[in-house]
């Protein structure tokens, strides 16, 4: 079968998306290659169509190296609903089921094999492979998540280093190696690893149209995350990301309390409770997860609305990747972010409290910086984010400040206020003070400690009795943004100057803010009434028939993927029970130009759908010969 019509019959989709059929030919036909795309991309059929292609032309079997051992039930799952032959191979398996996968690979019996990247270091696996080799029916190998082998990405794991081997021992064997990391560091890294220097590199864009962000300032972080929920996104999926694990369990408790179906995820919960909520985010429509960075790797799930961070992620690599994660099917989702000046002096201390050696920090430092000018912009949060992955683009019209484009402030000179305060206490007194003391001398405020250390004769002392502490507050952020103020974590917090404030002290360095506005405006809802409720919606208008077909075609699929054990999403998306109930299709033939619906669903699934779409009545339609 060509490339493209496997894409139609097995997967049952109209078109390749981006690069996919320039990636998906130049591996069907033996060569190499390094592919960055977004999260929900459409990374999977990359190398899921050359294995298939390629095992149809009798080259044997694709190794697909993945560290998502928690998910690989439920791909190798998806794979055999649309019919093609799977099976996976990690610690999850018991003796027997192993041994049964290792007879099928040395029979060449599977298409695909998923398999964790510490298989690699086995003998015994990779005897297996050496004999498939031998026989020439290796044909492929995927290394999923390639980022994983650069201790840049930050998603390091050791054992993507031993992947060398594949080049080395299998040398005749394609390989493609996927990330979704794209920043030039890592993806030097992953070359020089994985010895990849002569793949082809295939970059797509990493724009996630659908994706609104919005990054807000924060005050009362709880408060504000459930006013968006409540506002935008009851009843939806969706992730709340948080730094710490004691944090995920006081918000999901919370979010709990106030109704809304929430999870803990994080890596000091028990394995077994981990997974089942994680199950239960997979299987159940609605569900929040508040979860810490471990949680989000490799999950799929195509209708997660929302992904909201209530403190800052470190840097724009690992909010990108974090937020890609809503809306994979399309559909419109939000990214929403809460941060404050607390985040900017927590990270900049995790890092300078850290072991690394201090060319490594000084990497992270930067990194950091460039998430603070996005959080601080008050231009087109997109055209920022992707300017930081190497992309030209023109403001967006679905990012917050170009929705409602922020008053802007020129807080030049309340910069070089601030900046000249920490200059001239550290020169009274011989050390540095933390951020409440130097906007209380701004401020004007007669506290013991100003009283204490004589601070009120600076000459700065009342000059900015203008400006809120929130504002103060404001332009020491962008001041710390832009490197021209230090925190010094290893003194108390304390604020120093750096190479960078001179300019911005001669006035050099024009200081932009946008005003804090008292009370967050309401933002406008994109879904109307229906967002107060928490009946499932449907992912394009329906008349009143065709919601009830939806909802019906909803309650079947339930049925289906508990008996199967699979999420929902797997035997067909939202999008594609919409298009059957919006078209109330009639025939086999009818379903069967709908996208997601391949030869096989339509085989299993056929008569069933159009029995639900019919009213089960009975209705003539053909049968297949399944
Ligand atoms: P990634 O691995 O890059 O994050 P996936 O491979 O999971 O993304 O794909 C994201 C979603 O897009 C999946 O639901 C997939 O079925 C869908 N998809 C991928 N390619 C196509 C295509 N050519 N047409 C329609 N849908 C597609
Ligand atoms: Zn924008």
């Amino acid at each position: 079968m060509s490339i493209e019509s496997i894409l139609q019959t097995v997967f049952g989709y109209a078109s390749f998306r981006g690069p996919q059929h320039d990636i998906i030919e130049h591996v069907t036909g033996g060569g190499d290659a390094l592919v960055l795309m977004p999260t929900g991309g459409g990374k999977s059929l990359c190398y899921q169509i050359p294995a298939i292609a390629r095992q149809q032309a009798g080259q044997g079997i694709t190794v697909v190296i993945s560290p998502l051992i928690a998910l690989m039930h439920d791909q190798v799952g998806a794979l055999h609903e649309a019919g093609v032959s799977a099976a996976f191979l990690n610690s999850t398996l018991s003796m027997q089921e192993a041994s049964d996968t290792e007879r099928r690979l040395v029979q060449g019996n599977i298409t695909l094999l998923y398999a964790a990247p510490e298989r690699i270091n086995t003998s015994r696996f990779l005897a297996q492979l050496d004999s498939l080799y031998e026989r020439g029916a290796l044909s492929l190998f995927a290394i999923d998540e390639a980022h994983c082998v650069s201790q840049w990405g930050h998603d390091f794991r050791p054992e993507y280093r031993a992947l060398t081997v594949l080049h080395e021992r299998y040398a005749k064997v394609p390989r493609i190696a996927l990330t979704a990391t794209a920043d030039a560091l890592t993806r030097a890294d992953i070359i020089e690893r994985l010895q990849l220097e002569d793949a082809r590199l295939f970059v797509s864009s990493f724009d996630r149209p659908n994706i609104r962000y919005t990054i807000v300032e924060k005050r009362d972080a709880t408060q504000q995350l459930l006013r968006f929920i409540r506002s935008e996104h009851m009843g939806d999926a969706g992730i709340v990301y948080c730094q710490s694990r004691k944090r995920v369990e006081d918000i999901a408790n919370l979010l709990c309390d106030e109704g809304i179906a929430a999870l803990p995820y994080h890596a000091g919960l028990d394995s077994k409770v981990r997974q089942a909520n994680q199950d239960q985010f997979l299987r159940t429509e609605g569900v929040v997860m508040v979860a810490t960075i471990a949680f989000g790797m490799g999950i799929d799930k195509p209708d997660v609305r929302f992904v909201a961070h209530l403190d800052m992620p470190k840097n724009i690599e690992g909010y990108y990747q974090e937020t890609g994660r809503a809306g994979r099917d399309g559909q419109a989702a939000d990214a929403w972010m809460c941060y404050g000046l607390q985040d900017v002096v927590n990270q900049r201390r995790m890092i300078d409290e850290s072991p690394a050696a201090e060319e490594f920090k000084q990497g992270l430092r930067g990194k950091l910086e460039a998430l603070l000018g996005l959080a601080e912009a008050t231009d087109c949060r997109r055209v920022r984010l992707l300017a930081y992955f190497d992309e030209a683009s023109t403001p967006c019209g679905n990012c917050d400040n170009c929705l409602q484009p922020p008053d802007v402030w020129d807080a030049t000179d309340a910069a070089r206020k601030l900046l000249s305060t920490i200059y001239r206490v550290q020169q009274m007194s011989g050390f540095s003070f933390g951020s409440g003391h130097v906007m209380d001398i701004l401020r004007g405020k007669t506290t013991d400690k100003i009283t204490q250390y004589g601070h009120a004769s600076v000459s700065t002392f009342g000059i900015g009795a203008d400006l809120s502490e929130t504002q103060w507050r404001a332009v020491l952020r962008q001041l710390i943004a832009i490197s021209a103020v230090a925190v010094d974590a290893q003194a108390f917090n304390t604020l120093k100057l750096t190479d960078a404030s001179r300019a911005v002290l001669k006035g050099d360095v024009p200081v932009r803010l946008r005003v804090s506005l008292a009370q967050p405006a309401e933002r406008k809802s994109r879904r109307g009434s229906a967002t107060t409720s928490a009946a499932p919606k449907a992912p394009v208008d329906l008349d009143t028939a065709g919601q009830t077909r939806f909802a019906a075609l909803k309650a079947w699929r339930f049925d289906v993927a508990k008996a199967h054990n699979l999420p929902a999403y797997v035997i067909f998306h939202d999008a594609t029970l919409a298009a059957i109930a919006q078209n109330a299709p009639q025939s086999l033939d009818d379903l069967q130009g709908i996208s997601g619906i391949g030869a096989r669903k339509l085989e299993a699934y056929g008569a069933a759908v159009l029995a639900v779409v019919t009213g089960g009545m009975g209705v003539a339609y053909g049968n297949p010969d399944a």
